[in-house]
């Protein structure tokens, strides 16, 4: 019986090209002060490297696991993340996720699970009009573990005292939440985008 519905942040909770470009600037403009480069030399070596582990892993490689390939720690990179763009400039509330939401939490606890920060997470939330809807969010900040780690899975699964087999997880990289989760006994359910979210209560 499914208890905690796990949802990741970003492509799952909300869709949107601009913040995956300022996203992809955010990281290059990181990178190349790391390496006292240039935005452009920086911007191919990321690509290069994404598409190196595109083809060893066979899946697309998230900006945040390109740059900790190349050890930049994640606390630089969010910090950095923070400061160059605020999803709140770009996105709009989603009154239908909130319905969902709500419809959701009579019968679950909600939980969020990504690989983003405490900072942009709750800009993220709050900029979608669904803040406070969740029993918990879990960042990078939380356990100070990445998807796909299944350690980032376990240790919420324990935070809510719940079992692997009580929980649903939500989100639209299949290798990076769902994989994980599904080795450990979770459910998962696969969204390429919000529009996928409004038809879950139907489905469970
Ligand atoms: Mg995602």
């Amino acid at each position: 019986m499914i208890k905690v519905v796990f949802f990741d942040l970003d492509g799952t909770l909300y869709e949107s090209e601009v913040i995956r470009k300022k996203f992809a600037e955010a990281a290059y403009t990181t990178l190349a002060e790391l390496k006292n480069i240039s935005v452009a030399d920086a911007q191919i070596l990321i690509e290069t490297r994404r598409d190196e582990l595109q083809k060893k892993q066979g899946f697309p490689a998230p900006y945040t696991l390109t740059l900790v390939s190349y050890g930049l720690p994640i606390e630089m990179w969010h910090k950095h993340n923070i400061t160059f763009f605020d999803p709140r400039d770009y996105l709009k509330k989603d009154p239908m996720l909130k319905k969902v939401m709500q419809r959701l939490k009579t019968n679950y606890k909600l939980a969020i699970l990504t690989n983003n920060n405490d900072t942009q997470s709750e800009r993220i939330l709050k900029a979608l009009g669904v803040e406070g809807l969740f029993d918990r969010v879990f960042t990078y900040n939380t356990f100070k573990i990445l998807k796909p780690d299944p350690e980032f899975f376990k240790q919420a699964a324990r935070a809510l005292d719940v079992k692997p087999n009580e929980c649903l997880v939500v989100g639209d990289r299949y290798h990076v939440d769902l994989d994980p989760a599904k080795q450990l006994g979770m459910s998962i359910y696969e969204v390429n985008g919000p529009e996928d979210i409004y038809h879950l209560p139907d489905s469970l």
